[in-house]
């Protein structure tokens, strides 16, 4: 009898431990092998609470690669994000969406985040470039969303905090806010850095899309970024907006530094299809491009995704398309400063 209960509990015994085995080499393969899943692959509206997800996920999935911290809070208090993708002392500063309504570029830059550490981290090539060869030699800073508030109020309307008398006034009245390219406060955080700015137009008051702030970096989000920039002093910086399909390179360069920024900004316009153009002297003070190239004599690009759409954001069927062209603009720059 006594034998047999000894049996029996040692076949228990076995089964018990078997389960816990399996249960548990079950759970470890589904974390070592669970997929992906981002946001910006979804094709919906793309947030700021998406975007921190997508980025948590991708730093710790890759963390030999990418690291991600703040520069700084937004008007309304949120964070500022910055990714540093690689290990090179030669850094390239690129930022998405200084303005509201441009949050796809936000989304192009999250995916070229996705897309370079994934072929980094697998050892494979991207458009003939040896990525994880490229991001030992540079690192790409990237700001994806520099104006969170300003996506937020383009996405949503009118926030929960902020001054809603003078959000709605710098609306016009108008109740759509999804025109909205400004910060939480009415500023244009593209008219707000030190290249002329007091030549720069402006509407006199806070406004959706035309307000140039108080004084040059009078606004958080400008500030942070210009502190970085400080801090860094990269090689280069590539600014993302829309729309329009067109670069933007020039602002009083001369000489050998006119023919060095044309040649970058030509092959970038023979990568994406976009046209590389020169903006009416009047619209080109102030920009963030404008005062790096300005400050540094270093080259600076503003790069407008997608067709021209008007007042409004770029519809997100054309996400897919848009990322085909600027894939390998990244890479490009990145192996132009790589020693
Ligand atoms: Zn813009």
């Amino acid at each position: 009898m006594n034998r047999l209960v000894i049996i029996i509990g040692c076949i228990l015994g076995l089964i018990i431990s078997l389960i816990i085995l399996f249960s548990n080499t079950d759970n470890d393969t589904k974390q070592s092998h669970s997929p992906l899943i981002l946001h910006v692959d979804a094709h919906t509206m793309y947030t700021p609470e998406a975007m921190h997800e997508d980025l948590n996920q991708l730093a710790s999935v890759y963390p030999t690669w990418m690291r991600v911290d703040s520069i700084g809070k937004s008007h309304f208090g949120k964070d500022i994000a910055v990714v540093y993708l690689g290990h090179g002392r030669p850094q390239i500063l690129i930022v998405g969406a200084h303005h509201g309504r441009e949050w796809m570029t936000t989304m192009v830059l999250v995916k070229a985040l996705a897309e370079y550490a994934k072929a980094a981290s697998n050892n494979f090539e991207l458009g003939g470039y040896d990525v994880s060869a490229l991001l030992d030699a540079v690192t790409l800073i990237i700001v994806p969303m520099l104006n969170p508030d300003g996506v937020m109020i383009a996405q949503s309307g009118l926030p929960k905090g902020g001054d809603h008398a003078l959000l709605e006034n710098a609306n016009e009245k108008n109740s759509d806010f999804t025109r909205w390219k400004a910060n939480g406060r009415g500023v244009n955080l593209n008219i707000q850095y030190a290249a002329n700015w007091e030549q720069a137009v402006s509407e006199p008051k806070p406004h959706y899309e035309k307000y140039k702030g108080p004084e040059p970096e009078s606004e958080r989000e400008s500030r942070a970024l210009a502190e970085l920039v400080r801090d860094l002093e990269p090689e280069m910086v590539l600014a993302y907006h829309s729309s329009g399909q067109v670069i933007y390179w020039q602002y009083d360069q001369q000489d050998a530094q006119l023919i060095r920024d044309q040649k970058i900004g030509q092959e970038i316009a023979s990568l994406t299809g976009y046209l590389l153009a020169v903006e009416p002297r009047e619209d080109s003070h102030a920009g963030f491009k404008d005062w790096f190239i300005h400050k540094y004599q270093k080259p600076g690009f503003t790069i407008e995704i997608g067709s021209s759409v008007g007042d409004q954001s770029l519809p997100i069927a054309h996400f897919d398309q848009v990322w085909e062209k600027n894939k390998l603009v990244l890479l490009y720059v990145a192996n132009l400063v790589a020693r």
